[in-house]
């Protein structure tokens, strides 16, 4: 087991953190898909509404690979087809039956798996709807299924303040998860298992299997960090990762033959009455998971997928293919009774500004900026906290002014878009929206 110091990130005192504890849920009545959501991923549908689907049935299909396809989370019939803009799909929701039907997928047992050939395998998972699970650095796209990744990483832990922690996820499906990385050594030879220095229970369980342990803060468990610290070559840059719960998943397709639609989520934030893990389905309504579990106030943020990459999004959404975190914040627009008089001593901030920087308790977070975009002022709070050495600041300029080989020679490929530049910016500059946007621009064109 190898250890790595990860010494740049911020230690969040962010408020309103979910309890390990795990409730199930009952079944919602509906489940949707959120195309849209999907980064870099151009749907073409495969239903229409009033289609009957089973569980599993194809939904959509990527125009740039046609073998990469969505499945429907339920069984039941197309109760909407939400189209927004230049025909953008934002939604496909699937209303369900009370019996749901299942598609039928092969099943394997682990002697089986040791005799299927690479090809096969990667043809079993994309039929089955589960390789959009693997994603590729630096820009984490769908990995190319036609590639063998100098590596992949299997990250068990939390990559963002409130997303489910393994002891809720793995609980019981230590031979399942284990079954998981026998699927991917077919895929590659060489595998990453990490964890956090602080997950016991992960290192107690999995002792045989972790390979790397990342001791730091916030975002000392993304793959992308752990790799930028330990990479020697550059051909390591497009090695793949997948999340722990995800690897859950494969493995029941393949153990099971049924498409799985079981996860673990987690609500949390300041407005969240009930800030737990719950066990529910991919793509479940917000509403069905806050129904009765919210603090009542008009104002309230719902961000999906976590405080530092998610996205905001309507009460009446759901969650995305990817997203394991919904967080309730208040949108902090009241004006303040008395606020010159406040030193901000409740106000989470990297800044010595504020006097909440002597104060060690967790804070409550809303989404108030306290501030518009001004100049940069070269304080160096985005370089101090950048996870991978980055000098956020510069390569912001360099993007402003064009220089794009300057940016790339400053390392933008390695943004992990892990938010800490931004959320630290006392300018609030959109640091890492600018860089993110970017990397993904350069990425189309080199495309
Ligand atoms: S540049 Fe910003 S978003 Fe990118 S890794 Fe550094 S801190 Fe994170
Ligand atoms: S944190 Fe903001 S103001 Fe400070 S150096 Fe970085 S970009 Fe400039």
């Amino acid at each position: 087991m190898i250890s790595v110091q990860i010494k740049k990130g911020y230690g969040t005192k962010i408020a309103g953190g979910p309890s390990p504890e795990v409730e199930p849920l009952e079944k919602p009545a509906q489940v949707a898909l959120l195309p849209e959501k999907i980064p870099f991923v151009k749907p073409r549908l495969k239903v229409k509404i009033g289609d009957k689907v089973k569980v599993g049935t194809p939904v959509f299909e990527d125009k740039r690979n046609p073998n990469l396809i969505f499945l429907s989370p339920g069984g039941g019939k197309i109760a909407n087809i939400d189209l927004g803009p230049r025909r953008v799909i934002k939604k496909v929701v699937v209303a369900l039956d009370q019996d749901e039907e299942y598609e039928t997928f092969p099943i394997f047992t682990e002697a089986q798996l040791e005799n299927i050939e690479r090809k096969s395998l990667i043809k079993t998972i994309m039929t089955g709807g589960l390789w959009s699970l693997f994603r590729e650095l630096p820009f984490r796209d769908v990995a190319d299924p036609d590639a063998i990744p100098p590596c992949i990483i299997v990250s068990l832990d939390a990559n963002e303040p409130f997303q489910p922690v393994p002891k809720a996820y793995l609980k019981g499906n230590i031979a399942l998860f284990e079954f998981g990385i026998k699927i991917l050594q077919k895929l590659s030879q060489n595998l990453i298992i990490s964890t956090s220095s602080d997950n016991s229970y992960v290192i107690e369980q999995l002792n045989s299997h972790v390979t790397h342990v990342c001791q730091g803060v916030y975002p000392a468990e993304d793959p992308g960090v752990l790799l930028y610290h330990i990479k020697k070559t550059q051909a390591e840059n497009q090695t793949w990762f997948i999340n722990g719960q995800d690897l859950l998943l494969v493995a029941m397709l393949l153990g099971t033959g049924k498409y799985p639609v079981a996860r673990t989520v987690v609500l949390g934030g300041t407005l969240a009455r009930e800030k737990k893990h719950f066990f529910t389905r991919i793509g479940v309504p917000l509403g069905h998971l806050t129904k009765g579990r919210t603090v009542n106030v008009d104002n309230s943020r719902y961000i999906v997928g976590g405080i530092f990459r998610g996205y905001s999004d309507k009460k009446d959404s759901y969650m995305g293919f990817y997203e394991t975190s919904l967080v309730l914040i208040p949108e902090g627009n009241e004006k303040e009774f008395f606020g010159f008089a406040r030193p901000g001593f409740n106000k989470p901030s990297r800044s010595r500004v504020f006097l909440s920087f002597f104060n060690k308790s967790l804070l409550p977070m809303d989404c108030n900026c306290h501030g518009e975009e001004r100049a940069c002022i070269n304080c160096g709070f985005c370089a101090e906290t950048c996870p991978v050495d980055i000098l956020p600041q510069f390569t912001y300029k360099c993007i402003l002014s064009d220089e794009i080989e300057e940016a790339l020679a400053h390392g933008m490929l390695d943004c992990v878009e892990c938010g800490l530049c931004t959320y630290v910016c006392p300018s609030k500059i959109e640091l890492c929206d600018v860089i993110k946007n970017t990397k993904k621009a350069y990425y189309l064109e080199q495309l």
